[in-house]
């Protein structure tokens, strides 16, 4: 297939790139490289710095038979302290694709969709017919791209499906060996936290309140491999179909708990990794597990990878 990837240098689009890539597609990625790396794009795959709104409708009027569409500004604190911002990029963006798209009648998309769309839960598994409460201008803006997908699909017949990402770690290695890892200017998540802290033997790891009603007190997350959530982009594009919006969680089904992330760390590591506990940081879950059993049914994906391999891979990738 010819297909255009979006956001396609940056940590998750990178790693779906190279699988694409390597299954034989003919892949154009657009990124603007605010937050990727162009060194990221994978071997085989044609790269394109630019904008969404300015490029993408020139791309798309050489014909694509589908888009990824990963471009997207995705920190929670920054979408607090500048919510314009990410309506502006993530929905307005969004918005300009899909009417690129129209226009140049590419009939199908994936979207990186997000966990933080559902906010705080009401039951744990959260499954894909919770009641969506985002509680950041971050969750909002994705939501709101979900609803102009059913939109879409009700109304132009696009083919849509929406991914919604837990919490991703981990590493892979394109067809040359080189590792794709997360490499963010501002890394907020625990795993990188952790082992960057490790690596550099730079100071304790904070681990954000210890008083959550949880077995040790610290939060419980879902955690999913980028490899394993690379692959079920490519069972979604195999499963877009005309007029129809499916919409799929993707974790593992199964939690840990921060401390307990800390602990398979230290054991990959073979390092002491001394830590802290500090305050709860606001807006946090006490505990966020998927449901995954529809993405499961209705593609046949499993998660292969358990949270031991992507400390290991992250530690190994060392880009972290
Ligand atoms: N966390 C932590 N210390 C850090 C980074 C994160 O204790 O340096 C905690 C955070 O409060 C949450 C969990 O680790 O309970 C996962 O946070 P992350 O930012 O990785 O992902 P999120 O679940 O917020 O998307």
């Amino acid at each position: 297939m010819k297909l255009l990837v979006t956001g396609g240098a940056g940590y998750i689009g990178s790693v779906v790139a190279a699988q694409l890539a390597a299954a034989g597609h003919q892949v154009t990625i657009l990124d603007d490289l605010s937050t990727g790396h162009a060194d990221a794009v994978p071997p085989g795959a044609r790269f394109v710095r630019g904008d969404l709104r300015a490029d993408a409708p020139a791309l798309l009027a050489e014909g694509a038979d589908a888009v990824l569409h990963f471009a997207a500004k995705s920190l929670v604190a920054e979408s607090v302290a500048d919510p314009g911002l990410y309506w502006s990029h993530n929905l307005g963006g969004t918005l300009a694709l899909l009417d690129a798209m129209r226009a140049a009648k590419v009939p199908a998309i994936v979207f990186s969709s997000t966990a933080a769309v559902y906010g705080e839960p009401e039951a744990i598994p959260i499954g894909e017919t919770a009641r969506p409460r985002p509680t950041s201008p971050y969750g909002a803006s994705k939501l709101a791209v979900d609803s102009a997908l059913t939109e879409y699909a009700r109304l132009h017949g696009l083919a849509a499906v929406s991914l919604r990402y837990f919490n991703v770690a981990g590493a892979v290695r394109d067809a040359s060996g080189r590792w794709l890892g997360e490499r963010h200017t501002v890394e907020t998540h625990l795993i990188p936290n952790i082992l960057k802290l490790a690596r550099d033997q730079s100071g304790p790891v904070s681990i954000f309140g210890d008083d959550y009603p949880t077995a040790d007190g610290s939060c419980i997350r879902d955690y999913i491999h980028v490899g394993d959530l690379a692959a079920a982009h490519l069972l979604a594009l195999g499963a877009c179909s005309p007029a129809e919006h499916k919409i799929y969680n993707l974790g593992s089904g199964t939690g840990y708990s921060n401390l307990e992330v800390l602990a398979a760390c230290r054991e990959v590591t073979g390092l002491e990794i001394p830590v802290k506990i500090t305050e709860r940081r606001p807006g946090d879950p006490a505990v966020l597990v998927a449901s995954c059993e529809r993405i499961g049914r209705e593609l046949g994906w499993q998660p292969q990878h358990g949270l031991r391999q992507m400390v290991a891979d992250a530690w190994a990738c060392g880009d972290c």
